[in-house]
């Protein structure tokens, strides 16, 4: 549900499908694409036939470089003063963490969007200077990953602290998250990496979340023009490696993991109300329903209240070739 209604998703919202290669692993082909074209996959789902349409569709050869072309227009918005947000949507096995984070030889695109910023930012006669926040989203808590000591915390105790505040020009903050300086490339990967290990170790009684929370992460850019006195122009970059959107019932799962992939289908299925929201361009749009879309508020759409900030945010969605 959450997909289709993603899917027909145009204008400042941009869907990008990536068709990841077949891995020794996948032992099911049930969703093999009969044909994928530059803006269209073709799949047969049980004797069904499915079309969907895409902005563009990376094919199984595309590069780690070809996918982070299409995302290098995005970081030049967040530099000129726009939040966006770059989501990883699909089942888990799909591809969402190699796309975001890549492996040591195949970076991915947060790694070279890092890398990306910087450059452009030494190119730039306005200083500009970036920090840096993680959190996860799990069962509807949040948990910072930047915390000092966040192997210790249970998520109970972050989820009291960390509270999402709006303020009165639409801005989202979530209260008490750690912000780090990062002042070049080589400390944003270190903080970057240390919140990836805090996210896999720190649950307790939770094995393997990483598949049924969010991975949120955030780059604010400041910008200070000659005027030392005048207030900064502030952004935000979000990257997001989302919890993996597959069907409950068909894995057959049961008790607390049943009881995350509802927290998960809960919250896609309200990120794809406010985006389909977005696209009507009036009305209501329901940010309150998850806290996915409370945090993300300020960044997926144009607030009506604040005409001045432009967003400009892009949805990534993978499908896989095999699985259920
Ligand atoms: P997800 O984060 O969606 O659960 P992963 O990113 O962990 O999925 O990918 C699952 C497996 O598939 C990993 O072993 C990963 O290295 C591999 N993989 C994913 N996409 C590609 C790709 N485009 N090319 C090669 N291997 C890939
Ligand atoms: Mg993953």
């Amino acid at each position: 549900e959450a997909l289709n209604k993603i899917l027909d998703i145009k204008g400042s919202i941009r869907v990008f499908c990536r068709v990841r290669p077949f891995l020794l692993s996948d032992r099911r082909r049930i969703h093999e694409p009969i044909s994928i074209g530059l803006e269209k996959v073709v799949v047969k789902s049980v004797g069904i036939r499915k079309e969907y349409r895409y902005d563009k569709v990376f094919h199984q050869a595309a590069t780690q470089e070809d996918v982070f072309v299409e995302v290098e227009p995005i970081l030049r918005s967040a530099l000129d003063g726009h939040n966006v947000c770059i989501l990883a949507y699909g089942q888990t096995g799909t591809g969402k963490t190699f796309t975001m984070d890549g492996t040591n030889n195949q970076a991915g695109i947060i790694p070279r969007a890092i890398e990306e910023l910087f450059r452009q930012a030494s190119l730039d006669n306005s200083s500009i200077t970036f920090s840096m926040s993680m959190l996860e989203v799990y069962m509807g808590n949040l948990r910072d990953l930047l915390a000092p000591k966040v192997a210790s915390r249970t998520h109970e105790v972050a989820a009291k602290c960390l509270n999402i505040q709006t303020d009165p020009k639409g801005m989202v903050e979530v209260e008490g998250l750690t912000q780090v300086q990062i002042p070049d490339t080589a400390k944003a990967k270190w903080w970057y990496a240390k919140g990836r290990r805090a996210r896999s170790t720190s649950w307790t009684n939770v094995n393997e979340t990483s598949s049924r929370s969010h991975c949120l992460m955030r780059i604010t850019i400041s910008r200070h023009g000659d005027d030392s006195k005048a207030k900064a122009q502030v952004s935000k970059l979000w990257m997001v490696d989302l919890g993996g959107s597959e069907r409950l019932l068909k894995t057959g799962a049961t008790g607390q993991t049943l009881d995350e992939g509802r927290a998960i289908n809960l919250s896609l299925s309200a990120l794809g109300d406010v985006i389909a929201a977005l696209r009507r361009k009036r009305g209501h749009v329901p940010y309150r329903n998850s806290k996915l879309t409370q945090i993300l508020k300020d960044s997926l759409g144009k607030p009506l209240h604040e005409q001045k900030i432009k967003n400009f945010s892009s949805i990534e969605i993978h499908i896989a070739p095999s699985g259920s």
